[in-house]
């Protein structure tokens, strides 16, 4: 009966951009893939565009920004029957134009509670269904970016990422906080931390229960996929020039697709079983370009940081 079983994946955010082509892709080598997404005609349209069969897929609302959404998402789920062999934690915006703080509805600051706070809620208590699961290979991944590492070219650019002593967090995060180290606001350096604390916590999610689980957990960065829908809320001649620049000066651009065929390799693939690695291909994608684990940066391999952080948002989400 296992044998025959389909291996089940949760991705988040498959409802456009790198999600949406992982799961794809997912699909096509057997995959049965469950798609969380906030606007579930968008994701139905979405699968049937990019031609997953009716059998491959369902599509189960979540809306990350909200940790009681994130928590039915999980009952719901449950009611699936279905093991959970992989998770992939997708989704994020990236508000890089707004003046002032978006708020989720426990008063948090929107990006961050989206691509962090929400993700990591998730991921521990669907720790506890993975482990049920029979399968033997298990796997954890999310989605990690350039712009995390300031040690890396892409991550150069100001503002830079910094979560400071999480002195945001350990203030509860409400208004008038607006940023994990609680400082002023700033919409890039908010998605940039939110980041760092997705690195962070495949890290700690390793350290703390790849041993006794058996679980894979990684993280990886696809690539500049720099056409995505991600960029929408950037203004309209960024979101012109921005492909072509990577494209033709940089060289870092990678299609949807391919950045979808990366996920899913890292997802099934024996070469990306090594728990607590961070896969790149590099900046300059070169035609069959191969991975490596490349080093993550200061603050993201900082294990004193990722216990704080840890800590934090157990509180934040109520797991503490
Ligand atoms: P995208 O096309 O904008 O996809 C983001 C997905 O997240 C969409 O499906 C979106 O849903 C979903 N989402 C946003 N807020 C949500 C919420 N509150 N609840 C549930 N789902 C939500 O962006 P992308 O470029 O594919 O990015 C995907 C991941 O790749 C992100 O983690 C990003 O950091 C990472 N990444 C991207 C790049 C790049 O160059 N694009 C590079 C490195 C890493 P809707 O369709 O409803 O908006």
């Amino acid at each position: 009966m296992e044998q025959n079983r389909k291996s089940t994946v949760v991705i988040t955010g498959a409802s456009s951009g790198v999600g949406l082509y992982a799961a794809k892709a997912l699909a096509k080598r057997g995959w049965y893939v469950v798609m969380a997404c906030r606007d579930l005609e968008k994701a139905q349209k979405a699968a049937q565009t990019v031609g997953m069969s009716q059998d491959s897929y369902t599509i189960q609302h979540i809306d990350l920004g909200s940790l009681d959404s994130v928590r039915q998402f999980i009952s719901n789920f449950r009611t699936l029957g279905r093991p959970l062999d992989a998770l992939v934690c997708n989704a994020a915006i990236y508000m890089p134009l707004i003046k002032e703080p978006l708020r989720s509805p426990e008063g948090y600051e929107l990006t961050v509670t989206t691509n962090h706070l929400g993700h990591f809620l998730m991921c521990k208590i669907m720790l506890e269904d993975m482990k049920r699961s029979p399968a033997e290979d298990k796997r954890m991944v999310i989605l990690g970016t350039v712009t995390h590492n300031p040690d890396e070219l892409g991550g150069k650019i100001p503002p830079r990422p910094d979560l400071g002593n999480l002195d945001g967090f350990a203030a509860g995060f409400r208004e008038p906080v607006s940023m994990i180290d609680g400082k002023k606001f700033e919409p890039v350096k908010a998605y940039k931390d939110s980041k760092v604390c997705n690195v962070l916590t495949m890290r700690e999610l390793h350290r703390r229960y790849h041993e006794s689980t058996g679980i894979t957990f990684t993280s990886l960065y696809p690539g500049c996929v720099a056409d995505t829908p991600l960029f929408r809320n950037h203004y309209p001649l960024f979101q012109k020039i921005f492909p072509w620049f990577q494209k033709n000066i940089t060289g870092g651009y990678v299609s949807q697709e391919l950045a979808g065929e990366r996920v899913a390799a890292v997802v099934a693939d024996p070469e990306y079983k090594q728990s607590g690695a961070y896969w790149s291909w590099g900046n300059r994608q070169k035609k069959n370009g191969t991975s490596f684990v490349q080093k993550v940066s200061p603050q993201a391999r900082d294990d004193e940081k990722g216990e704080r952080m840890w800590d934090l948002s157990a509180k934040l989400v109520g797991l503490a």
